[in-house]
């Protein structure tokens, strides 16, 4: 299962990602939003079934030999010379003031994008630590305006109005003054406060001839008039009454985004319109031969299940011939007791199936749960384990070196049963931002969506591309989501579809075997025709299922 932060929460369900994020700071309005890290009451309705009652301890016989512990290898150093792009946000806010406006978590997330390229330097730095010639000899500057009316350095200014590769998101365009050369004109400010000005914001984006959507929250955009002998507008915010701006425009060198794309990160959301375009703002023509690449991820494995489910889920999968990964739980717990998994031979029959039909084993925790970690200590498969999601913080007993061997210990259990863990997954993908590292240590190469956090804003972010994020890890990307109650295939195909137009699309979900349980019942039930139309309607849509372990990043030319 996974988490989700921010305001999309309650009216998304489980499945949508909007990040924790900052609300606007406060505009020509004068308003200040309210904080909105709401982390809601995700998973306070989900509850694991009972153990599975008719389980038969293995026969020594029955289990594999133990596997080799063999390290998994560290990243590859970049292949050819660094190329630098700059990312400059706004100044964080003082500590006194009564939000935080986010830019330097928002930096982080366009970091991460940027880190799509094995071959890209970025360096973060608030805009104040700007100096005469960093725009100029950069391949590319961002800047991201979350500050209204911040000081601006002239020589960045300057630089942009000489004609540097700059792509300025957000605030402050209308700093620049007269920017008439570049064929642009700042014309205004539209904000959105009341429930009723919301309605009518501009709450979807056009670009590549798909619609892309805003969350509706309380907003600001600039616009600006962009003369089409000089300009080109790569994609349009429009309003509920069908009214256009330009949202995306390119004039030469410099690109204008009219908001800041990393407010409200959705699978279907303009945030696609970013990750997407930063390919032609950093000059990447090598996208021409991309095919169009899908991820099948089996989740949740766990000993307190019976065999049926995933029996159902590895038919369709061995009939349909696609790779596929499957996260598996490695010690599981249910009221306090353990449930080991050579007390479930019937399961880890399925599970070594599944290894054999070609299954990337993902270790996803060690117990997911809070065993030993807090009291109540809950469910294995039901809570989180490296975050203390019911009081909103770092768990006490979690430090670097202990997740270190907590995870260790995981995978000496898969070892032990013969399963060779190749890439990892946080349980309900969400760690303090501080454990990351610790599991880079151990495992270099993960699928999930992270926790970032700076200036006091935590968030969250899924990739629509395997990227080396801030931590250094590479992320193989999840971008769909996974079937669940108010999300089923057919917002799952829409996800996929969302991503189909971009360049080197991915098209990554997962799904619960247990919802192909008899006894599952729920509109989030699946059976092998729906499980089979969905993996053969992404298909249908130009995707071709991969090994997770053939993906890595690009080498930008
Ligand atoms: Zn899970």
């Amino acid at each position: 299962m996974i988490g989700l932060l921010g305001l999309g929460t309650a009216s998304l369900g489980l499945l949508a990602w909007a990040q924790a994020s900052a609300p606007p700071a406060p505009a020509s309005a004068g308003a200040a939003a309210p904080g909105a890290n709401d982390t809601g009451t995700l998973f306070n309705g989900y509850r694991v079934s009972p153990p599975y009652r008719d389980r038969v301890a293995a026969r020594p016989n029955q289990l594999w030999p133990a596997a080799k512990d063999v390290p998994e290898p560290p990243l590859k150093p970049p292949s050819s010379p660094l190329k630098t792009v700059r990312v400059f946000y706004s100044d964080p806010l003082p500590k006194s003031s009564a939000f935080r406006d986010g830019g330097s978590l928002h930096a982080i997330l366009l970091a991460n994008l940027l880190g799509q390229y094995d071959n890209v330097k970025v360096i973060r730095a608030p805009i104040s630590q700007y100096k005469s010639g960093d725009a100029k000899n950069s391949l590319r500057t961002f800047y991201i305006g979350t500050v209204y009316d911040e000081k601006i350095p002239a020589e960045f200014m300057n630089e942009v109005k000489a004609g540097a590769p700059v792509t300025w998101m957000g605030y402050n365009i209308w700093k620049l003054g007269d920017i008439t050369a570049l064929g642009l004109q700042y014309k205004s400010l539209h904000t959105a406060l009341t429930p009723g000005q919301i309605a009518g914001a501009y709450s979807a984006v056009t670009y590549k001839g798909r619609v892309y959507n805003k969350y509706p929250a309380r907003q600001e955009i600039s616009e600006v008039h962009a003369d089409p002998a000089k300009t080109q507008t790569l994609a349009v915010a429009r309003s509920a009454v069908g009214d256009g701006i330009p949202y995306l425009v390119r004039s030469k060198n410099f690109y204008f985004v009219a908001d800041n794309p990393f407010l409200y990160i959705q699978p279907t959301g303009r945030y696609l319109v970013m990750a997407d375009s930063l390919k032609t703002m950093l000059g990447d023509s090598g996208t021409a031969t991309c095919k169009k690449r899908a991820i099948l991820r089996l989740e949740d494995l766990t000993s307190l299940r019976g065999p049926q489910g995933l029996k159902d889920t590895l038919d369709v999968i061995e009939k349909l011939k696609v790779p596929f990964a499957m996260t598996v739980i490695p010690e599981s717990y249910y009221g306090g007791v353990s449930y080991p998994w050579k007390g479930n031979i019937q399961s880890l029959q399925q599970v070594y199936r599944a290894v054999k039909l070609g299954g990337v084993v993902i270790q996803h925790g060690t117990t997911h749960n809070y065993h030993g970690l807090r009291d109540p200590e809950g469910n294995s498969a039901e809570e989180w384990e490296f975050w203390d999601k019911e009081d909103n913080k770092s768990l006490d007993k979690l430090g670097p070196a202990s997740t270190q061997a907590r995870i260790r210990q995981g995978r000496a259990t898969l070892l032990s049963l013969g399963l060779r863990p190749r890439l990892w997954t946080t349980p309900h993908y969400e760690a303090a931002t501080e454990l990351y590292p610790a599991i880079n240590a151990v495992y270099p190469r993960v699928i999930e969506r992270r926790m970032y956090a700076a200036d006091g804003v935590r968030g969250g972010q899924f990739f629509p591309y395997p990227v080396r994020d801030v931590y250094g890890t590479l992320v193989l990307p999840e971008d769909l989501g996974n079937i669940q109650k108010g999300y089923l295939s057919d917002s799952l195909l829409d996800a996929a579809e969302a991503n189909s137009v971009l360049d080197c699309a991915y098209a990554s979900f997962f799904v619960h075997p247990y919802l192909l349980e008899s006894g599952h019942v729920g509109p989030d039930k699946l059976s092998k025709a729906s499980l089979t139309a969905l993996i053969t309607g992404i298909q249908a849509q130009g995707y071709t299922f991969v090994d997770p372990l053939d993906i890595t990043t690009r080498t930008l030319k």
